[in-house]
């Protein structure tokens, strides 16, 4: 058993979690070393010393934990290491995660001996050779697997962490890797059924639509159907129910890697009231943005031009690019080292500003608090990936109800005294005001 102390500025691992460790680097340079010439001789073999070693490596580093240390957040050395504190090691870390989605957006020919090693995956998952974004997918699906059973193993103490870890995993293995995948192998469109318009925007953009229209034995059709319920019918309904967790902590792909490979960073976010302020207008800025540009676009569509004529096309191009691309790609997961785990849904994700708006107004979803209980530890704060200040909340004895809340319950699980509380009550009496 390790001891829980926040003053051991040293590692302390045991030989198997060293073992570990070295086999998720040689994984990793193999993985390099799938990006040159070399890998063509035998890209099968690459494929598998890279993602095999850094599977194995990473299982041999998390499973001992499992009798090693007590299940739930350990503060241990914590903000002491480089990798989890904006040391060196998380500055290199957010500059690979950087560079990475630079390369991945506009320089994907420096990643073209990497991508011809999931060759062999691709044609049996998709019936085609693998591109840039069966790459992209892949990795970043290992990650929320791997990186998901870490979460598991650490908060098995919490049903409620295990079953929702294990629901992210499940929509993003079955719905953003598989299911896309085999859709094309069976020669139907490319589709998401878990994304919706206003985060993946071009599904009710005009091309799409009609694109899928176009597409023979009707599937493009329900495509555009399903997206529509979801957006207008289905969001709005489940977040009156179950609030914005419904899908931000259980199902959304981009709140799946962010739960996940983005969990050592959540302490990060900043919990300043200047931050929050920053983000309630940089979020509904986007919002408003996609909402103009989807407007323009079927103006522009409808009246085949003679409105706006190339207006519409230049907010969609802005739009892909510093919102698509830009944000929600190279900040959104390249800053996790360094603004914590949901720079993009907190600041950026215009779904989550609808999510957050219905929340707000029209949801039974609250966290309640004993502020009676509560000791002031302030670990709710400081693990709230969303920059909520939890504990000023609980100290009151109040329900917190705020929009940007991902209800993701971490709050709740690394509170020593129970104060915490994820519930969906009725609308009355749910705002208070405390002691
Ligand atoms: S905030 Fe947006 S990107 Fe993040 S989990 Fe929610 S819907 Fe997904
Ligand atoms: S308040 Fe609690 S449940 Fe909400 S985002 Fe923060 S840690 Fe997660």
């Amino acid at each position: 058993m390790q001891p829980i102390s926040i003053e051991l500025p040293h590692h302390n691992y045991s030989a198997i979690k060293k073992t570990g460790l070295v086999l998720c680097v040689v994984g990793f340079l193999f993985m390099m070393m799938g990006l040159m010439e070399v890998s063509r001789s035998n890209p099968v073999m690459f494929f598998l010393l890279s993602a095999g070693l850094i599977i194995a490596g990473a299982l041999v580093f998390i499973l001992p934990q499992l009798k090693e240390s007590p299940a739930g957040i350990k503060h241990n050395r914590l903000f002491f290491l480089s990798a989890t504190s904006r040391g060196l090691l998380g500055w290199a870390a957010a500059v690979f995660f950087t560079g990475f989605y630079v390369i991945l957006y506009w320089f994907p020919q420096y990643l073209e001996n990497l991508i011809r090693t999931t060759d062999w995956l691709s044609f049996i998952v998709r019936g085609k050779a693998a591109d840039q974004w069966f790459l992209y997918g892949f990795y970043y699906t290992l990650a929320v697997i791997v990186m998901g059973i870490r979460m598991i193993v650490k908060n098995r103490h919490s049903r409620y962490q295990i079953i929702r870890t294990c629901s992210v995993m499940f929509f993003q293995l079955g719905f953003s890797f598989l299911i896309p995948g085999l859709l094309q192998l069976f020669n139907q469109p490319e589709f998401y059924f878990t994304y919706f318009w206003p985060l993946k925007y071009s599904y009710l953009f005009p091309n799409d639509v009609h694109w899928l229209m176009s597409q023979p034995g009707g599937l493009g059709t329900f495509m555009i159907f399903w997206g529509a319920i979801m957006s207008f019918v289905a969001t709005p309904v489940l977040t009156y129910f179950f609030g914005k967790r419904w899908y931000c902590s259980w199902v959304c792909g981009c709140g799946g890697l962010a739960e996940t490979l983005g969990d050592p960073y959540r302490q990060l976010s900043n919990k300043s009231l200047m931050s929050w302020k920053i983000e309630r207008y940089l979020i509904y800025s986007i919002l408003v943005f996609v909402v103009i540009t989807t407007l323009l676009l079927w103006i522009n569509s409808v009246t085949q031009g003679a409105m706006f004529g190339s207006w519409s096309q230049t907010f969609s191009s802005a739009y892909g690019f510093y919102i698509g691309a830009l944000f929600s790609g190279v900040i959104g997961v390249g800053f996790y080292p360094l603004m914590g785990s949901r720079v993009w849904c907190r600041f950026g994700c215009p779904m989550a500003a609808v999510l957050g708006l219905i929340q707000k107004y029209w949801s039974r979803f609250r966290i309640t608090s004993n502020g009676g209980q509560c000791i002031s530890c302030g670990n709710c704060s400081t693990y709230c990936e969303m920059g909520i200040d939890v504990r000023a909340y609980a100290m009151k004895g109040q329900n917190i109800i705020r929009a940007s809340c991902v209800g993701c319950g971490i709050c709740s699980a690394v509170c020593p005294r129970g104060v915490l509380n994820l519930e969906n009550g009725p609308l009355e009496g749910r705002y208070n005001l405390g002691r």
